[in-house]
């Protein structure tokens, strides 16, 4: 069912309380190294303040221990950066829905808006039903706004009991534009894909990706296989692996998932490796299978570089998530880049393509490529429980159309 979005809401002089995402990655001197996130929120947050209402925004970021202030985890850098990029003073309250956040709050001007301090920093968020902690935020606006993809998949007090506190006093609650749009790549790509299908899934552990695997396996045409977790299906085929990482205790699970796969799953037929997890290690190409000892697979080998992009070239819809290989350290980022290049080929031929959040996302705005695709997600884990098949509680919460 869709949602009503915050440009179906009337917001003259209204209050919107906007969950974003706003956990942006720090250097250690805290100045923020990579502002996406924020960037990403600002058509939400623009829709409200050109309407003449008022934001108060509120975000996690790291992870704190919930025991109240922690200078490193503050959003003051974020909440000046925020007003940097809108170009008007933002107010940073020094708690989250209590007295500082209600006065700040009360005082904005039409188009005016605060930053309260991180959720995270209260025990009541991870919990979700302290009434005291949920009333303090959900007394402070008249709207509800959830902007905040890349948390859709946790059901902590900001995401989830908070909108449904405001709705049970008559308050709307809605998406912003980045979860609809989010919602409507990954779900659109899952229900009605463009043929074929095309699944890249690579990254350290098979563990992480089981479900993954398996519900994109009943719905993809192809899903192509890279990153450590090629390792642990060669070893279920038999194959030597070194010293390469790899997940003893899946290899059953492995067996069952190439079984069940057939020829829909595409696996490496060759192996960059090398007997050192470094750039200057002594380094060899070898087939998929035969990593001699003492040496460890680092990305997928050139000739399986060079399938997996004609697979890609020819896709009518791609999904990917996790790197082909140890992309931060050249020469391992080879493989890695010859997909990004095919997944941006496709897309210039009328794909649609996905790029799911976390270090997929890193790899493709690192090397280039990020607006030669047509949509990467700001969410890891949510996209990949999407992509497993999940509907988020903190969505079905909204309102609908
Ligand atoms: P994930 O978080 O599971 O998507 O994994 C991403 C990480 O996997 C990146 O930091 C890559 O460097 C790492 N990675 C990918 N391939 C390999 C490999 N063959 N050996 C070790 N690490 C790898």
């Amino acid at each position: 069912m869709p949602k009503k979005t915050v440009s179906d809401v009337d917001a003259k002089d209204k209050i919107f309380l906007v969950r974003v995402d706003f956990n942006v990655p720090q250097d250690d001197a805290g100045d923020i190294t990579d502002d996406r996130r924020i960037r990403m929120a600002l058509p939400t947050i623009a829709s409200i303040l050109n309407r003449g209402g008022k934001a108060v925004l509120m975000s996690h970021l790291g992870r704190p221990s919930g025991k109240g202030f922690e200078q490193a985890f503050s959003l003051a850098p974020v909440a000046k950066r925020l007003g940097e990029l809108l170009g008007k003073p933002v107010l940073l309250a020094s708690d989250t829905g209590g007295a500082d956040s209600h006065a700040k709050a009360k005082a904005l001007l039409a188009g005016g808006v605060v930053v309260l301090e991180n959720v995270r920093f209260n025990a009541g968020e991870k919990k979700g039903n302290d009434a005291a902690y949920v009333n303090g935020l959900a007394t402070i606006a008249d709207v509800y706004v959830n902007d905040a993809f890349g948390t859709c998949h946790r059901t902590e007090a900001s995401m989830h009991a908070v909108p449904v506190a405001m709705k049970v006093v008559g308050k709307p609650a809605v998406c912003g534009f980045l979860v609809e749009k989010e919602m409507q790549y990954l779900s659109e790509a899952i229900a009605r894909p463009k043929r074929p299908f095309v699944a890249i899934l690579g990254g350290k552990k098979v563990s992480d990706k089981i479900a993954v695997i398996n519900n994109l396996l009943a719905i993809c045409d192809h899903v192509l296989i890279g990153g450590a977790m090629a390792y642990t299906f060669s070893l279920a085929e038999g194959g030597k692996t070194g010293k390469s990482l790899v997940e003893k205790d899946k290899i059953d699970l492995a067996k069952q998932l190439i079984a069940q796969g057939g020829t829909k799953l595409v696996l490496p037929v060759d192996t960059h490796c090398a007997d050192d997890f470094s750039a200057s290690a002594n380094k060899q190409i070898v087939k998929a299978g035969q990593i001699p000892d003492g040496f460890e697979g680092l990305d997928i080998g050139p000739d399986t570089a060079k399938q997996y992009a004609a697979i890609i070239r020819s896709a009518g819809t791609v999904v990917w998530n996790g790197p082909m290989g140890v992309f931060e350290m050249p020469p391992f980022d080879a493989g890695t880049k010859t997909v990004a290049e095919a997944v941006a080929q496709a897309t210039a031929k009328g794909a649609v393509t996905i790029i799911g959040g976390g270090d997929s996302a890193a790899a493709i705005e690192q090397m280039g490529y990020a607006d030669r695709v047509s949509h990467v997600s700001t969410g890891g884990g949510a996209s990949l429980e999407m992509l497993e098949g999940k509907a988020f509680e903190t969505v079905a919460v909204l309102d609908d159309k």
